[in-house]
């Protein structure tokens, strides 16, 4: 019989705390909430798209209510929560506990919707101790429905767990943030998610190159869920994964070649700066990423230059570093500035590697009348 295959995404998703990557803090508060048997009434998960806040609010939900947890109290060292076997955790895992309720509050803006769950949250729980509301996008509830919400929250039931989840901490009504007990969700370390991927390609036979993970990782910029997606997309486009694979279907520019740009951004040779536009010409880039990628490089120049250490390209080769080195400050600022103030004319245009050309070369000529004002 055939099996359907489960996306990576649902197949990797983290069923308990341990699986749970790159965010230590957060678990750790957690599992002493449950150690201690001191739930706070409403929790208010806060963290970017994609680094762990839903699974982990799955993972305590299920463990408040998992039957082991007075075992688990008694010695945690031996015995860890969710257990994944008990009815409530078979509930949890099927997505069919009576008493975790989970709402998109992105679809359920409206003041009804919370009418509806204060009114829900009165009755006792079916199966277990505690009844769960889990609330994901807690910020894009309505201002009715955030105040119909403060109601429960000055006196929730006992019986009643309220986990708030947002991307957007600053939408939360200060009036509701001060009655949550707060858990900050940091961006998952580009490091901790290649090593997660390599673990993946592993266990799942996925022919990959750590280097080609590691872009896959830098990419995703702390989502572990982007990073798992954007590995699926990629394996199914490719025989090896490798960091040539991953750029060319990214459309985005290798390093080296980002240098060699550079070089002849620098060396003022117009012949030459035209020639490697024209053999960019095969690729499917992306023109936006080259742009985004040649402005930072310019910045990191300018930090070089007065003996900052830059951020992202300190593993520059060596004789990159001698080019920057003869650059006039004033050019680099120059040539920054212009990458900045064109970008929003990038985005409009459908030339976007001509426009490119075109503002190098603009950049360019500008700056050999500078030369020979100064030769005079
Ligand atoms: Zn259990």
């Amino acid at each position: 019989m055939e099996k359907t295959e489960l996306n990576l995404t649902r197949k990797w998703r983290s069923k308990n705390f341990q699986e749970v990557i790159g965010q230590s803090l957060a678990i750790r508060i957690l599992q002493n909430s449950l150690y201690l048997k001191q739930f706070f009434p409403v929790y208010l998960f806060a963290g970017q798209r994609g680094c762990g806040k839903t699974s982990t609010a799955r993972i305590f939900a299920a463990a408040v209510n998992c039957a082991r947890l007075a075992e688990f109290q008694q010695d945690p060292r031996k015995v860890s929560i969710p257990c994944l076997t008990c009815p409530s955790c078979l509930a949890m895992s099927k997505s069919q506990h009576p008493d975790f309720i989970e709402i998109d509050a992105a679809s359920h803006t409206g003041v009804d919707n919370v009418r509806n769950i204060i009114d829900a949250s009165s009755f006792l729980p079916l199966l277990s101790s505690k009844k769960i509301y889990l609330i994901d996008e807690a910020h894009m509830l309505s201002k009715a429905a955030f105040n119909a919400f403060l109601k429960i929250l000055e006196e929730p039931p006992m019986s009643v767990i309220f986990i708030l989840a947002t991307t957007d901490m600053q939408k939360i009504l200060e009036t509701v943030k001060s009655r949550c007990f707060q858990i900050f969700f940091d961006p998952v370390d580009t490091q901790v998610i290649t090593d997660h991927l390599e673990k993946i390609c592993s266990v799942e036979n996925i022919p990959a190159d750590t280097t080609g993970l590691a872009v896959i990782a830098q990419e995703a910029g702390g989502s572990v869920r982007d990073a798992i997606n954007l590995l699926e997309q990629v394996r199914f486009a490719t025989k090896k994964i490798s960091k040539e694979s991953v750029l060319s279907i990214l459309g985005h520019i290798d390093e080296s070649a980002l240098f060699e740009l550079f070089e002849k951004i620098v060396s003022q040779d117009v012949h030459e700066l035209l020639q490697f536009c024209s053999s960019l010409e095969k690729y499917e880039l992306s023109i936006e990423y080259l742009w985004a990628q040649l402005t930072e490089l310019v910045y990191d120049a300018i930090l070089i230059q007065y003996h900052v250490s830059a951020r992202r390209f300190i593993d520059l080769p060596s004789d990159m570093k001698q080019s920057i080195e003869k650059i006039s400050i004033v050019h680099l600022i120059r040539l920054f500035g212009i990458l900045c103030s064109q970008e929003q004319n990038l985005a409009r245009t459908t030339k976007k590697l001509r426009f490119l050309e075109m503002v190098l070369l603009q950049y360019m000529q500008e700056t050999v009348q500078d030369f020979k004002k100064k030769n005079k």
